[in-house]
């Protein structure tokens, strides 16, 4: 309940219309309970019957997504992939040869800080399930040796993916939702809709402006204070996610558990607070802002930097605030 919470007061802002606001007629918004989480599509500029098409077949495609994607079904890709770690190669669809390639990508890109098989870690530390405790150090660096993208073999012409040992794991939390949010967008263009936002949690896409002339408006969370601002970001035909520790998370001894670990030490990441990334795609903000976060701001603006169409705020583990050169002075109420 907690997290459907703060997801919701994020859609809100992310809407740019709270409490009082009115928006006109020609803006229609649904949400949708998919992939774990809340996902609010905003479809502006057509009417109500024609955004309702649009929007329903949007939301079918992050549903089938979802049923080839998921970490929690033995059917889905993902599910076979893992079954069969250290056995033999698996045939799987298009989409997960894709999001799989992008993955390893960011995982080059970032020196491991993203890994799409994280898996073992994610079970391990079981940030889905009510009962949450530290595992043991010998469990933890068990599990930390089997997380190594480079043993997971891709074969975009067979469609093939294989992981070499046996206890692999997949895991595609931190960048399927942006696939299916680039997805859910292609959707609503091709059913003729040139103006939405589509948030899957806090991975969202823009098609266009919310009208001609008026960007839409996407605030970033503040990572200690639920329900408001940090600060907000102007955005159009564009995509934004936020990586943040004050999801899933809780705290024995002072120390703060959350469910982004960082390959390197098994552990939850320490360096950022939150980390959020501007891209071209969805896909692409959505693994960046994971690997930016494990990667603290100065490795993460680095990174940011280094692709272009990029950019990034991190709150650090202090709380300062760190943002790329292109995105000084554009971060709307952002203290200096
Ligand atoms: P996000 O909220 O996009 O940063 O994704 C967090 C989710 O990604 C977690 O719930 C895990 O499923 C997965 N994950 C955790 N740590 C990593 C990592 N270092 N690299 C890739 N995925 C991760
Ligand atoms: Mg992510």
């Amino acid at each position: 309940m907690r997290k459907a919470g703060v997801v919701l007061a994020m859609v809100l802002l992310v809407a740019g219309c709270g409490a009082g606001c009115r928006e006109s007629s020609d803006v229609h918004r649904r949400t949708q309970y998919l992939m774990g989480t809340v996902v609010t599509i905003t479809v502006a500029g057509v009417g109500g019957d024609d955004a309702d098409r649009a929007m329903n077949a949007a939301f079918e495609e992050i549903r089938r997504l979802e049923g080839i994607l998921t970490f929690f079904s033995e059917s889905s890709d993902l599910g076979r992939i893992n079954a069969a770690a250290g056995e033999r190669p698996v045939g799987v669809s298009a989409e997960t040869i894709e999001v799989l390639t992008e993955a390893r990508r960011i995982s080059d890109a970032s020196g491991g800080a993203f890994d799409a098989t994280i898996g073992p870690l994610v079970s391990l530390w079981g940030f889905e399930v009510k009962e949450r405790f530290v595992p043991p150090k010998e469990e933890i660096e068990r599990a930390r040796m089997l997380v190594d993208w480079r043993k997971m073999a891709v074969d975009p012409e067979r469609r093939t993916v294989r992981l070499d040992r046996k206890g692999m794991k997949v895991d595609l939390g931190g960048i399927a939702k942006g696939y299916a949010a680039d997805r859910a967008a292609e959707v609503l263009r091709q059913h003729g809709v040139s103006r939405a936002l589509v948030a899957v949690a806090g991975d969202i896409r823009a098609i266009g402006e919310k009208s001609p002339g008026v960007p839409w408006h996407v605030g970033i969370q503040h990572p200690r204070d639920p329900g408001t601002v940090l600060g907000s970001l102007r955005i159009a035909d564009r995509s934004v996610s936020t990586s943040g520790d004050y999801e899933r998370y809780f705290i024995e001894d002072d120390v703060r558990y959350h469910h982004i670990l960082d390959p390197a030490t098994g552990r939850s990441a320490a360096a950022s607070r939150s980390a959020t990334v501007l891209a071209p795609t969805t896909i692409l903000s959505d693994a960046l802002s994971t690997a930016a976060f494990v990667l603290g701001p100065e490795k993460g603006i680095a990174l940011v930097r280094s692709v272009p169409g990029a950019e990034a705020v991190i709150v650090d583990r202090e709380g300062r605030v760190h943002v790329t050169p292109g995105l000084a002075g554009k971060v709307e109420g952002l203290a200096s």
